[in-house]
């Protein structure tokens, strides 16, 4: 099979949105713009072998693909529209991308975007997905706005799962699925976006580990402001304590990442939409910008981000 007709028989799909004016499969893709919103637009990649184990399922590369990258629309508090696959693969081989193609429509479907375009090669495993969403005008969620006062709030199932699966990943260990499933499934947090529109002051998707996402969230606000978390209210993947014991089930949870969480700063006294957990409060900083149940951080976990901790 061609590169022509694999991308025929795959990945062709007649839009369902009607904004759509030239289709997938000419030189490029048409949409009319809707009115009173604001293009969000965002692309991530993922590498066999650094993102993903070299050997990957196609299923689970399709859902961490599609997964990774909305949770950044959703940080973002926006509607996801169409999505541009550009893959590359090592092989044109029908039966893997038979199975990836299949779970990358249905999860299409699931999220409400349509694939307008992309690219195919032959090359290493890899895929990078553009993708295109909306808000209305001026409620985009960014980065800025973290404040003293408010409250931090994550809204997702849970933490540290996917951390967990790597770490027993070649180990044979049983009863994992639930690591498996964070971590080859992840669920990119659509709906609580749109409802923290206007609720939020600000936020970030956690992709590289709670605190060094949070990280972040300080960077832009001002120096003198810090995070106190509460151990107690962050809720662990299930079986991590039982498996790793506390502190390291801690540890996996605020460092690990792939958890595509998202964490808001909102104000005390919102209406805080259904979901969410409230894991910590935005403080005056005293000494160092993130704290645990007001005491510092282990030095010795890896976070890679802040120098003068
Ligand atoms: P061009 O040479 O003009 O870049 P291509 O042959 O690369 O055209 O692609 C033909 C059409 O198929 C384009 O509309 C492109 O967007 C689409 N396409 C190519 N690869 C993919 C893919 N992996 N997923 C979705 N659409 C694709
Ligand atoms: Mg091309």
């Amino acid at each position: 099979m061609n590169e022509f007709e694999l991308i025929q028989k795959y990945f062709k799909k007649d839009p369902l949105d009607p904004f759509v004016v030239i289709v997938n499969g000419d030189d490029a893709a048409v949409f009319a713009p809707r009115d009173n919103v604001e293009a969000v637009i965002s692309v991530d990649a993922v590498v066999a072998g650094r993102h993903v184990p070299d050997l990957c399922p196609p299923d689970g590369f399709a859902a961490r693909l599609i997964g990774r990258s909305l949770s950044d629309l959703a940080a973002m508090g926006a509607t996801p529209r169409y999505v541009l696959l550009s893959l590359s693969l090592p092989a044109f081989e029908p039966g893997w991308v038979d199975h990836f193609s299949s779970r990358f429509h249905q999860l299409c479907v699931r999220f409400g975007v349509d694939l307008i375009g992309g690219d195919t090669t032959k090359g290493p495993l890899s895929a990078h997905l553009t993708v295109i969403g909306d808000v209305p005008k001026g409620r985009a969620i960014g980065r800025d706005g973290l404040k003293a006062g408010d409250d931090l709030w994550l809204f997702g199932p849970d933490l540290g799962g996917a951390r967990a699966y790597l770490a027993v990943l070649n180990q044979g260990e049983q009863n994992q699925e639930i690591w498996a499933e964070r971590y080859w499934r992840p669920e990119p947090q659509l709906d609580s976006g749109v409802a923290l529109r206007g609720v939020a002051n600000a936020m970030i998707d956690i992709s590289d580990g709670l605190c060094q996402d949070l990280q972040h969230l300080l960077d832009r606000a001002t120096k003198t402001t810090a995070v106190n978390l509460q151990s107690r209210t962050l809720p662990l993947c299930e079986h991590l304590v039982t498996r790793f014991g506390l502190d390291k089930a801690l540890e996996y949870a605020l460092t690990g990442g792939d958890d595509y969480c998202l964490l808001a700063s909102i104000p005390p006294n919102s209406r805080v939409p259904p979901g969410g957990t409230r894991i910590g409060m935005v403080v005056k900083r005293d000494s160092h910008r993130i704290l645990l149940d007001g005491k510092p951080l282990p030095d010795f976990w890896k976070l890679g981000w802040d120098h003068d901790q």
